[in-house]
């Protein structure tokens, strides 16, 4: 029996790998679950899977969960707080830590998971963008196992060699081809941008998810993010990732190697299968994913991504070329602006300026613990919300 502690277990991630839990009551349980504020959605799972431990970053919201969970007759003990959460993540007889808390929020859990040991399937690329270097040493340092459910990334994992996915020179990798959707506005008019909505930047052409992660989708901001993530998972410099936009999003990634084969992972853009491969890793089990139709699909198609359209990509570049704290400045910026565009307080085309803005006001500094790039979060929040604008820093 595998225990899950599920950090974000009410958000998109969280509701997928709560779906393939169900499915498989033999091999896992759940022993804590996480959220911030959503405390009847969190009731509603401690209810249904009865965890150990449920913890709510906001403390008001804890306690209102704790009275509902009163007198119920379940074995949770509720807890609050970012200590909460960590917590939860080094929770004595859990095994794997599913590490879906949106943001740079799921940082300090995330790294505590790694300095537990734990075997940690990751969504939260925010974690790995800001802490980078930090978070690889603690992953190292603790003995833990780290396993990619972002689909891209977990596509490459499952094209790599088994048990050689950090030595690309070793195991003959030339490039890895990391596939975009392109999102809702591939092919909006230019002069459009500045006005769509956030309803309209978060109707994703294939896949349902939270909606930081879908106007990141948009702005292909979360394109550069995976491919900073890319870097840190696989040990791969920057200039051998290749960003391909793949409007079918049928192919979630490929690895080109040095003899010209190119290995691709295919499936229904359905987050039940990464997670399912990482929850079952090295087994194969049923994700109640349906099975792919190539014949129905007929074609799939490919195109280069449009810097002009996507500026966003090539800050990304930008970030992890300057090193140290620039890729949690880029991450911080956006966190900021993103919420600001989603509460209808600035335009979509303001995400782009404001990360660059940031980038080219703050220095980028060497990163050598959490507490540096923590520093760096905050320092980039508040130099975006004041450019922005915005009355305080979110
Ligand atoms: P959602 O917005 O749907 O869910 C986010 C979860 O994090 C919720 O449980 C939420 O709790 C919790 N949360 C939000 N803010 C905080 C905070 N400050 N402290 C603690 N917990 C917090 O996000 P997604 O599930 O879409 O994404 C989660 C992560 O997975 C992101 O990093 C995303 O990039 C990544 N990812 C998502 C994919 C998807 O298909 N959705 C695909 C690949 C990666 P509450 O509900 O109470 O607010």
């Amino acid at each position: 029996m595998q225990k899950i502690a599920l950090l974000g277990a009410t958000g998109s991630i969280g509701e997928s790998t709560l779906d393939v839990v169900l499915r498989h009551p033999d091999r896992f349980a759940v022993a804590a679950l996480t959220a911030h504020r959503q405390w009847e959605k969190l009731a509603e799972l401690c209810r249904t899977h009865r965890p150990e431990v449920a913890v709510l970053s906001d403390p008001r919201a804890a306690i209102l969960l704790e009275r509902a969970l009163a007198g119920q007759g379940l074995p949770t003990r509720v807890l609050a707080g970012e200590s909460g959460l960590v917590d939860a993540a080094m929770l004595d007889g859990v095994d794997t830590v599913v590490a879906a808390i949106v943001g740079a929020a799921g940082l300090p859990s995330t790294i505590a998971a790694a300095a537990a040991g734990k075997r940690i399937l990751l969504a939260n690329k925010e974690a790995l963008v800001i802490g980078g270097a930090v978070f690889m040493a603690a992953v190292e340092k603790g003995g833990a196992t780290l396993l990619p459910i972002d689909s891209e990334h977990n596509a490459i994992f499952q094209c790599l060699p088994r048990g050689a996915t950090r030595d690309p020179d070793g195991t003959g990798v030339r490039r890895i081809l990391l596939t975009a959707s392109g999102g809702p506005f591939r092919t909006r008019d230019l002069a459009e941008l500045p006005g769509v909505t956030a309803a309209e930047a978060c109707a994703h052409p294939n896949w349902v998810m939270g909606r930081k992660i879908s106007v990141d989708s948009a702005t292909m901001m979360n394109k550069g993010l995976e491919m900073i993530e890319a870097h840190w998972l696989f040990n791969i410099p920057p200039q051998r990732i290749e960003i391909v936009i793949h409007p079918e999003s049928v192919i979630h990634s490929m690895v080109e190697y040095v003899d010209g084969s190119v290995l691709a992972e295919l499936g229904h853009p359905d987050m039940r299968t990464p997670i399912t491969q990482a929850l079952s890793f090295p087994d194969r089990i049923e994700s109640g994913v349906r099975a792919l139709d190539l014949v129905h699909l007929r074609s799939l198609t490919f195109e280069a991504p449009d810097h002009q359209r996507f500026p966003c990509l090539p800050l990304a570049y930008a970030a992890l070329d300057a090193g140290g704290s620039a890729p949690a400045l880029l991450n911080g910026a956006n966190e900021i602006a993103v919420a600001a565009f989603l509460a209808g307080r600035i335009r979509y085309t303001d995400i782009a300026r404001a990360c660059a803005e940031v980038l080219t006001r703050i220095p980028a500094c060497p990163v050598a613990t959490l507490e540096d790039a923590l520093g760096a979060d905050r320092e980039a929040r508040a130099c975006a919300s004041s450019w922005l604008k915005l009355p305080i820093a979110a």
